[in-house]
């Protein structure tokens, strides 16, 4: 298969009339629009729910004022350019800020938009910040899509995290294993580079990124099948976005193909209250309801999945519900006091974020138990 064509203008989408490229081109003008020709081959244009055409194609209602565009207040954790450090053992370098196509729902297209310091070429000042922290164990490759980038660039970068004594695992966020995988497949060197850094206490994760079962395509699986095979471990995570993975059925045989070809779904998120994002989300209790009825249906692996939302504050994970409350709990929080914390709040039917909880009925961090058992 020859490498994919980049799809950056409306009108060169042959299958929208020229009243609907009228229509969305305010939206492109605000949101980047890029897809490639292997990616819209997945279209089923007769279908006008299609939810790979939802995913990649602009939306008018992206338009309506809802949202905020850095909805997780990112850029406050940025310690030097292209470095957010916002948990003591994980550090995220911001090293690309293309992706092989851009989701409509993303959390990060203000990176796409603006001139920012957000994301660099010049990674030195971050791997310098990584080497006077001893605490960060872990470095997230992220932007953007790492995976774009030419692969002696990358090998540049694992080669300067790698001699960092206390750097254990390097991942990298990616979407290119769904929009392009023949970038995998053409290219020993990449996956020689993912496998060669697998040594005693060391190794390289792909935080890969599908959202609907129609993108795991022969090829694509062969993809994920190569970087296994190198050494990389892969595990998946990905939104829940409305008209594209919010059904049971759906996220059951995303998860069940996933692990069947050795890649278990790792976290499931809440679709961030990001600017352009009012046609995507969907409430948080509607999507605990479906996780857990997936989760019922799936195989083993994928039943490890946690359904969380990426806040400010931390990394929160949505636990259960009972008929009148639901629970939440910080996997990760930026306050140390937070690690840990569980809350209890009133239900809302219509939430699509924490702040939309507010009637905190109950709060506690568990593992202070233990610490107030050892100190005794
Ligand atoms: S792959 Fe990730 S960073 Fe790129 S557009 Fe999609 S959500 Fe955004």
């Amino acid at each position: 298969m020859k490498n994919p064509k980049y799809i950056t203008r409306l009108k060169q989408v042959t299958e929208l009339s020229e009243e609907q490229k009228d229509e969305l081109r305010g939206v492109t003008d605000k949101f980047v629009f890029r897809s490639n020709d292997y990616y819209q081959q997945l279209i089923n244009w007769d279908d006008p729910d299609d939810p790979i055409k939802q995913l990649i194609m602009p939306n008018i209602r992206e338009m309506d004022d809802w949202g905020k565009l850095d909805a997780s207040g990112e850029h406050t954790f940025t310690k030097v350019p292209g470095l957010e450090h916002k948990y003591p053992s994980t550090a995220l370098l911001l090293c690309s800020d293309v992706c092989a196509g851009y989701c409509r729902y993303c959390f990060r297209k203000r990176l796409f938009m603006n001139e920012n310091e957000e994301v660099v070429k010049d990674v030195r000042p971050g791997i310098e910040y990584i080497k006077q922290h001893p605490e960060i164990s872990n470095v997230l490759l992220t932007g953007g899509d790492p995976l774009i980038l030419a692969t002696l660039r990358l090998e540049e970068i694992f080669e300067q995290l790698f001699a960092i004594p206390h750097v254990r695992i390097v991942r990298i966020g990616s979407k290119l294993p769904a929009f392009n995988p023949n970038r995998i497949l053409t290219d020993p060197k990449l996956t020689d580079l993912l496998g060669r850094y697998r040594t005693m206490h060391r190794q390289v994760y792909i935080m890969a990124h599908f959202d609907h079962p129609r993108e795991l395509t022969d090829i694509a699986i062969d993809g994920l099948r190569a970087m296994l095979d190198a050494g990389a471990k892969v595990v998946n995570q990905n939104p829940i976005i409305r008209g594209v993975n919010d059904s049971v059925d759906t996220l059951t045989e995303l998860w069940d193909t996933l692990s069947y070809n050795g890649v278990p779904p790792y976290y499931i998120f809440q679709c961030r209250p990001t600017l352009g994002n009012a046609p995507y989300t969907t409430p948080i209790e509607r999507n605990l309801a479906m996780v857990e009825a997936a989760r019922k249906k799936s195989s083993g692996l994928a039943k490890r999945v946690r359904f969380v939302m990426s806040h400010h504050s931390g990394k929160i994970e949505v636990v259960a519900m009972t008929e009148k409350l639901i629970i939440f709990r910080y996997h990760s929080a930026a306050s140390p006091d937070n690690e840990g914390r569980v809350m209890i709040f009133e239900r809302n039917p219509e939430a699509a974020w924490l702040e939309d909880y507010t009637e905190l009925v109950d709060t506690h961090v568990v593992a202070d138990e233990a610490c107030a058992d050892l100190a005794a």
